[in-house]
């Protein structure tokens, strides 16, 4: 079977710095795959790449078997590649079940309309992904009073509201307390098991990596070091040397 992410030889250069060099991997369909490394390692630079945010200096994306290589942001995302933001980009002064349907009338390529339509569209389903979430019960309040957490999962609703294949989260619990950030993770472990969907993550708490990936990539100086399971990881002598030394 072909995987859902491939890149090849994937590499990225900033002037001298050479950001992200030569990475190449498989992402399998249904797969919590992390991609771990110190600051600067480039995990960052191979998401926007893998977005189509920035183009590689050389190297190629691969989405089931096809080069996405190119393409614009939009483009991607319309070829099932979801995402969620460092910076939760959501419509304050909506409810939480309208930002959702209006993630749903963008996914069916509808106008965006105003309220009070955006009350009558997609509201059941917008209301089954808020449910998928742990979030029905806020469906009506208004976003700019939600604590951070019920914001990340909102974010994860709108992101699953375009049914993607492939969900791509770069520090997906920046800014979250530890036991929110267990809880975003166990819910993307649930949504990974019961929709098939992949996601590639980056994280900085290791319990959290360890806990919930099925696999980890790390990534040092732009380049990839290891690769394995956790017990795996933990036992690699250049992954402690990356983590203590560093
Ligand atoms: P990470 O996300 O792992 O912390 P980044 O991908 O953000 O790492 O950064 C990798 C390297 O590329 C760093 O040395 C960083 O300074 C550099 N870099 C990232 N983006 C840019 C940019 N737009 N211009 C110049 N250098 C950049
Ligand atoms: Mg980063």
């Amino acid at each position: 079977m072909s995987a859902v992410l491939e890149t090849r030889g994937l590499t990225r250069h900033f002037g001298a710095i050479v950001a992200v060099n030569d990475v190449s991997f498989q992402l399998k369909k249904g797969e919590l795959l992390a991609l771990i490394g110190p600051n600067g390692a480039g995990k960052s630079t191979c998401f926007n790449m893998l977005m189509g945010q920035l183009p590689p200096t050389s190297g190629d994306v691969l989405l089931e078997g096809q080069s996405i290589k190119g393409l614009k942001p939009r483009e991607v995302w319309r070829r099932g590649v979801g995402r969620t933001f460092q910076i939760t980009a959501t419509y304050s002064s909506m409810t939480v079940v309208e930002n959702v349907q209006m993630a749903l009338m963008s996914h069916h390529r509808e106008i965006y309309r105003i309220r009070p339509y955006a009350h009558q569209q997609h509201r059941a389903a917008a209301i089954a992904l808020l449910d998928t979430v742990g979030m029905a019960a806020q469906a009506d309040r208004h976003c700019a009073v939600l604590a951070y957490g019920d914001l990340k999962r909102m974010e994860l609703a709108i992101a699953l509201a375009h049914d993607p294949t492939l969900l791509l989260m770069d520090e997906p619990t920046a800014g979250m307390a530890p036991k929110e950030r267990v809880a975003l993770m166990q819910l993307t472990a649930d949504i990974v098991r019961d929709r098939g969907v992949s996601v590639l993550f980056t994280e900085h708490d290791m319990d959290v990596v360890f806990a919930h990936s099925h696999r980890i990539m790390v990534l040092n100086r732009g380049e990839l070091i290891a690769e394995g399971n956790a017990e795996e990881i933990r036992a690699n002598p250049m992954v402690q040397e990356v983590y203590l030394g560093g």
